[in-house]
């Protein structure tokens, strides 16, 4: 060899030994546990911003969305190219198909043939459903109920007040203008027995969603007629109580055994669940509802308010309503959240957290809903649109509370076929049926059951875990949860041996 032929080799060999020693370029693998380390990352920030009293305004606590967004992204050659997503996609659907094989075996009863046999009434009548966890006590009102209610009561139609809450929601509820010119075209201060048969019949309609998919600000404007059928203006007197006795004792009837209201934990609030527990039999828990539509420091005073009543074993939690669209989970809950998630770790608050994330508005809402410490997610549909989120979720097993029909009615989804509960549950995040407002929607956890099997190709396995997945991933307490799940274990046993499918 001579010299020039040594040199080439010997540059040779030093691009080889540098080229092993140069790490290889990251994996998808790595790159989703660089992601995971900048949700824990923006979750300390979080927990820190909440602790900063130096700061007298609330509202410059709050992290701001470019902030959070610069804390979450991975940057250089950890970002994710379009290919990583395609391919976290790709694994994605491979386990889902695996899953789902799997439950196929694991099922005793064959829901294909049911389906085919056009049997899932039956099946839906019969089978245990565990508990409900995404239920609204002022949403349960069905339609039989507000008919005998409205005439019992005949109560006086002055709309002043609901026009007012319209024009001051700032289009967070509305009506159709024809609704609005029909309801103005009302004598002013009717009776509502005084208007005839069609009016009468037209009005009691405004207290259930119009047919179809309706924007979440109609919806929204369902709740200004509710109270004329609840609340007695003549004797001052609530028939609350009914309408929850009402539906407290069909879902009993339904196979439901637990339910989670949410609602404000006020004391009248949580007498009224003690005598429904008693009459009907069912345990039944409250989340404290907060409304996002508040501002950060009048949520602040609700919370405060919230904290000053005693403690009760009904109350087990928080959640947080109203339009994503318009209070995404970041900008109005952050201090909420972030406050209660530290009282948790600190140990001085003792609530668990579920948050209405996913249902409508801003994709990343129920990724900063887990990041900001939410321990199940209601509704989130939205979840299916962002693989990085889901893969977050299905790694942490983070619950959904599913409600088909009003996704139906208010989200991003054409059809139950393409709702991604399935996949949900397929990827093993902990998902369970609930039917949100029922009585707006004219629906119950039968009619639930009804359309999952029916829609869907869900198997009885996937069924059967879906019932135990709404007590685990309830918040009763350790006693309650064991004595449900085993009560659900003896439930289905004795359908598994009596059911002839
Ligand atoms: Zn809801």
């Amino acid at each position: 060899m001579n010299f020039r032929k040594a040199l080439i080799a010997l540059v040779l060999l030093s691009g080889v030994l540098a080229a092993s020693t140069v790490q290889a370029a990251p994996g998808l693998e790595d790159k989703l546990n660089a992601q995971w380390q900048l949700y824990k990352k923006a979750q300390d920030m979080l927990l820190r911003q909440v602790q900063r009293t130096d700061i007298p305004e609330l509202k410059d606590r709050a992290i701001t969305r470019a902030e959070w967004e610069k804390a979450l992204t991975l940057s250089g050659d950890l970002a994710f190219s379009p290919q990583d997503l395609a391919d976290l996609k790709n694994s994605q659907a491979l386990r889902i198909q695996k899953a789902k094989d799997q439950a196929k075996q694991n099922s005793v009863i064959d829901l294909d043939k049911m389906r085919s046999a056009d049997k899932a009434a039956q099946f839906c009548e019969k089978v245990p459903k565990g508990g409900m966890l995404h239920i609204h006590s002022s949403g349960t009102m069905d339609r039989a109920t507000a008919v005998s209610l409205l005439k019992e009561l005949d109560p006086v139609l002055d709309m002043t007040a609901v026009f007012q809450d319209i024009r001051e929601s700032s289009g967070n509820v509305t009506l159709y203008p024809e609704e609005e010119a029909w309801l103005r075209k009302l004598p002013a201060s009717a009776d509502f027995l005084s208007l005839s048969g069609p009016d009468q019949e037209r009005f009691t309609s405004l207290l259930f969603l119009p047919p179809g998919k309706q924007p979440f600000p109609r919806f929204n404007g369902v709740f200004e007629f509710i109270d004329f059928a609840i609340y007695d203006n003549k004797k001052k007197v609530s028939h609350f109580p009914e309408v929850l006795m009402a539906f407290a004792k069909k879902a009993a009837a339904e196979g439901v055994s637990y339910v989670e209201f949410t609602d404000m934990a006020t004391p009248r609030m949580l007498s009224r669940i003690a005598v429904l527990e008693e009459k009907t039999g069912l345990v039944i828990r409250l989340n404290n509802s907060f409304a996002r539509s508040r501002d950060l420091a009048a949520l602040q005073k609700d919370f405060e308010g919230f904290s000053a009543i005693p403690p009760s074993t009904y109350t087990v939690g928080i959640d947080f309503l109203d339009n994503e669209e318009k209070f995404p989970a970041l900008e109005a809950g952050q201090l909420l959240y972030g406050e209660v998630l530290q009282g948790d770790i600190s140990g001085k608050i003792n609530l668990h957290r579920t948050m209405h994330a996913g249902e409508i508005g801003d994709v990343r809402n129920p990724r900063d809903a887990m990041i900001m410490g939410a321990e199940r997610l209601g509704h989130g549909v939205n979840l299916a649109k962002d693989p990085v989120a889901l893969e977050y979720a299905a790694k942490i097993h983070e619950p959904v509370e599913i409600n088909l029909s009003s996704n139906l009615r208010l989200t991003d989804v054409a059809s139950i076929p393409e709702h991604p509960f399935l996949n949900y549950l397929r990827l093993g995040l902990p998902v369970s049926l609930s039917t949100d407002d029922e009585g707006i929607f004219g629906i119950d956890i039968d009619h639930e059951c009804e359309v999952a099997v029916e829609q869907s190709d869900i198997t009885y396995a996937e069924f059967k875990q879906m019932a135990f997945n709404s007590i685990s991933t309830s918040f009763a307490s350790d006693p309650d949860k064991k004595a449900l799940l085993a009560k659900l274990t003896g439930q289905f046993r004795e359908f598994e041996k009596t059911s002839s499918y």
